[in-house]
């Protein structure tokens, strides 16, 4: 205001996918109902009409931060693992892409997948195949460090991101994970049952793009299945041309 009106503010803000979930309260004069109607039909939470005391203003607020808060935290994550869906993490990739550009500081982008998991569903059912992700979940979340992020990609496919890491340490970090991993045993009713996964990585700024640093780390992760799986792949600089994989 005076630049342009709330409705048509509250227009530009509902045009960007980012802030489909970002809750908006009118405060106006405007006391007419079916203006009012008409601003909440367009994407607002509530409308407050002037004067309104301090108190009010403070908790409706509160309670629709807290209310989209919570909303962000479903939207964002997935519902097996509690870590980030896909889109999120692509969204923090290219967030990360773009602060690595300006300081100038290295990260590597993983991709893991679990090896042969179709059989764990067809030998012991759906929920042993779930547990088995929740525990590759958890291994993540315990073993990385609080900065990394950490995502579930689709299926059985995650993807860490690893931010101010050279590539031989995201190697190192990703092939103890490895190791690891392959050494938990999974219950299966009064069984257990062990799991390896494959991964493959790509650094930045060997990639500069998140397109290209992504599908680098899948060409890797490729790599790694196809050399036998139950191994960590790194990827060579862009342009370094075919077979430019570099096998570990
Ligand atoms: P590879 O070593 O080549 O990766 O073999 P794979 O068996 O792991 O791969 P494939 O793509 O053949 O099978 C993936 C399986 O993952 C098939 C699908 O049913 C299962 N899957 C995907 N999402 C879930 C899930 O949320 N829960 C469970 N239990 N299984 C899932
Ligand atoms: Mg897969
Ligand atoms: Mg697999």
């Amino acid at each position: 205001m005076p630049g342009c009106s709330g409705a048509e503010l509250a227009a530009v803000i509902r045009q960007d996918e980012a802030c489909v979930g970002l809750p908006i309260v009118y405060l106006s004069c405007e006391c007419n109902q079916e203006d009012q109607l008409s601003a909440l039909t367009q994407g607002a939470e509530d409308f407050l009409t002037k004067p309104v005391s301090p108190a009010h203003l403070i908790s409706i607020v509160t309670a629709r931060a807290l209310r989209g808060r919570q909303l962000r935290g479903l939207m964002e994550r997935d519902r097996l693992t509690g870590l980030l869906n896909s889109a999120s993490l692509k969204e923090q990739l290219r967030r990360e892409m773009g602060r690595a550009a300006r300081s100038g500081s290295p990260h590597a982008f993983a991709m893991i997948d679990l090896d042969h998991f179709k059989n764990v569903n067809d030998l012991h059912g759906h929920p042993a195949g779930d547990a088995v992700l929740v525990n590759l979940a958890k291994l993540l979340k315990r073993r990385l460090r609080k900065s990394d992020i950490i995502g579930r990609y689709g299926g059985e496919e995650f993807a860490v991101i690893l931010p101010d890491t050279e590539p031989d340490t995201a190697f190192r970090v990703l092939d103890e994970l490895r190791r690891r991993f392959a050494e938990v045993r999974h219950s299966v009713g009064p069984d257990t049952i062990q799991l390896s996964f494959s991964a493959g990585i790509a650094s930045h700024p060997d990639h500069t793009h998140a397109t290209l640093l992504l599908r680098a780390a899948d060409a890797a992760l490729y790599e790694a299945k196809r050399a036998g799986r139950d191994r960590v792949v790194g990827c060579a600089p862009e342009g370094s041309g075919p077979g430019s994989m570099l096998l570990q």
